[in-house]
């Protein structure tokens, strides 16, 4: 498995507490593909390499 920086994949992020260090990359893996779901009137991402989640 790649190296990632230890963020839960089971928990959901929030941008507004989590902005992404790198605009539009995985916090997690530094991933750049993702997945997207419209919930709640907000996009939730989804990492395609690590699975990490994050409300945008
Ligand atoms: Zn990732």
């Amino acid at each position: 498995m790649d190296k990632t920086n230890g963020y839960d994949i089971e928990k959901i992020y929030n941008y507004d507490e989590y902005p992404d260090v790198h605009s539009g990359r995985c916090d997690n893996c530094g991933g750049s593909h993702f997945e997207s779901k419209v919930g709640d009137g907000k996009f939730l991402r989804e990492c395609r390499k690590c699975g990490m989640k994050k409300l945008i």
